[in-house]
């Protein structure tokens, strides 16, 4: 079997980073997405000291001439990708909050990284996408991101309401829900991953999860077989609810 192309945006540190680490080991070739070259260089020397097959590629997802060039850079190396994964996010915790007083600069920029820089990234790929045989697309939502979870008194997130961040990672739900429609009948899956409450910048360090545990679900998803499922939301091979 050829060997699987990856590539994992905001890869430099956190789950994304752990993300490459276990796709590499598994024989996938990653690229580290990264905004910040010196940080994903560092990322990628770091994997590469553990075996991986690793390499940096510049990305910053909320600028349309960085993916462009992120394309174009894949492309010519490899002629196709064959997994991505949406890792790239925000939560701004000073700005961040209920709804009645979430300001249009914290949602408008949440909003920019989370989802618009999400949709674009993918659509920009999905041609290289399509050059695989079969491809496998993993959108970094979040149970923050279920409507479900958030109307039941007895979810435990219940009272957490960052409103830009729970509304942004809700469109990359129903985004994702829309695209495996699309692609229903091609070869290409699509699914969301909830990681956990993972020890990271964004998770910090109260988390209950390490990161280790917190890249699982996004591994497994870019790693299923022809038979697996498209167009879910799951945490650890279980199903969200929406
Ligand atoms: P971190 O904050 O540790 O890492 C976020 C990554 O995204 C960094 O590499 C950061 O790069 C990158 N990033 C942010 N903006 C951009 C941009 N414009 N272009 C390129 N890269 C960017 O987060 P986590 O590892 O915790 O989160 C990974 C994913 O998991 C996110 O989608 C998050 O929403 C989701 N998630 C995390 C949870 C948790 O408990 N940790 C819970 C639920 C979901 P830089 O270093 O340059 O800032």
């Amino acid at each position: 079997m050829a060997i699987r192309i990856a590539l994992i945006t905001g890869a430099n540190k956190g789950i994304g980073l752990e993300t490459a680490r276990q796709l590499g080991k598994q024989g996938v070739s990653v690229l580290i997405g990264a905004r910040d070259e010196a940080k994903g260089k560092a990322a990628a020397d770091a994997l590469k000291a553990q075996g991986v097959d690793a390499k940096v590629i510049v990305i910053d997802v909320s600028k349309r001439d960085s993916i462009a060039a992120a394309v174009a850079r894949v492309e010519k190396e490899y002629g196709r990708l064959d997994i991505l994964v949406n890792n790239a996010a925000t939560l701004n915790y000073a700005t961040d909050g209920a709804a009645s007083s979430a300001g249009d600069g914290v949602l408008r920029e949440t909003f920019e990284t989370n989802f618009f820089a999400l949709v674009n990234v993918t659509q920009a790929f999905l041609p290289l996408l399509k050059k695989s045989s079969g491809a496998r697309i993993v959108n970094l939502s979040s149970i923050l991101g279920s409507i479900a979870e958030h109307a039941d008194p007895n979810s435990p997130i219940y009272p957490m309401k960052f409103t830009a961040y729970d509304c942004s990672k809700a469109a990359v739900n129903m985004f994702t829900n829309h695209l495996a429609h699309e692609l229903k009948n091609t070869k290409i899956k699509v699914n969301a991953a909830h990681p956990g409450w993972v020890k990271t910048d964004m998770g910090g360090p109260e988390a209950p999860m390490e990161i280790v545990d917190g890249a699982k679900t996004s591994v497994a998803l870019a790693t299923l077989d022809d038979t697996g499922p498209s167009g879910g939301f799951f945490h650890l091979g279980v199903h969200m609810r929406w």
